[in-house]
């Protein structure tokens, strides 16, 4: 095998570094992003709670404000019973008396009901606000880290970078153009080995699509220094066990 197709087996193993070190930085800075994303949504939850608990305090207050109207109005019937002069319009006004005490007393209960939801609600809200206090010291804690391990990787980055633009040097233009067409279509697996077929002798398949490849280009592969690309799948396939 010539320098062409060493040069690029050789910068398929560079490439293959370059995309783990990229993805490795991704996945780095995504742990922050996720935890950005629980703080956001737990502040929303928090700020949903507080709306609700506006919405029973106004449920609240009307409450309150109908029940002093139905209190003037317990007072006016009382009055009305001291001057009754018949004991039939004593019996309406104490009938109607008496259900106005009752319905008082439903709104009362229902009042009660309605302030412990809000302590309930209110309870709620201190402890959502000391879980989005605890999230954030542990996303301001992985933001540090991951800037810690984001600059290293980086670093990383850079230098695999010097020593994939160090070979591609080494290649023709035509050659490198092929690479990085292929290596864009198939993320990054531009050079795939050809695959011997299991207990068939001369029967041979792309490593990358697995569809057959003839002999005849195994053949050129062992006397050319020529890109040679897959029929079906057009990666650039070189002999196996190549070492770069
Ligand atoms: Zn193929």
């Amino acid at each position: 095998m010539g320098p062409v197709l060493n040069g690029l087996i050789k910068l398929q193993s560079v490439e293959n570094r370059l995309r783990a070190a990229k993805a490795q930085l991704t996945r780095c800075r995504r742990n922050v992003v996720i935890q950005e994303n629980h703080v956001r949504s737990l502040q929303n939850a928090l700020e949903a709670k507080k709306e609700e608990i506006q919405l029973t305090r106004i449920q609240c207050d009307r409450l309150e404000l109908e029940l002093k109207s139905r209190d003037e109005q317990i007072s006016k019937l009382r009055a009305s019973l001291n001057v009754a002069k018949t004991n039939k319009e004593y019996a309406a006004v104490l009938t109607q008396l008496n259900t106005t005490k009752a319905d008082n007393s439903k709104i009362e209960t229902q009042i009660l009901e309605l302030l412990k939801d809000v302590e309930t609600d209110e309870a709620e809200c201190v402890e959502m606000q000391r879980q989005i206090e605890e999230q954030k010291q542990t996303l301001e804690k992985t933001r540090r880290e991951t800037e810690l391990s984001a600059s290293k990787y980086e670093a990383e980055l850079e230098k695999i970078q010097a020593e994939w633009d160090k070979v591609a040097e080494t290649l023709s233009e035509e050659s490198l153009g092929v690479f990085k067409r292929v290596a864009e279509t198939y993320d990054g697996q531009a050079v795939v080995e050809i695959e011997q077929q299991e207990g068939k002798a001369g029967a041979y398949s792309c490593g990358g699509c697995f569809m057959g490849v003839t002999a005849e280009c195994v053949n050129l592969l062992m006397t050319r220094d020529e890109i040679i690309r897959c029929p079906n799948c057009t990666r650039i396939v070189v002999l196996g066990g190549s070492e770069a």
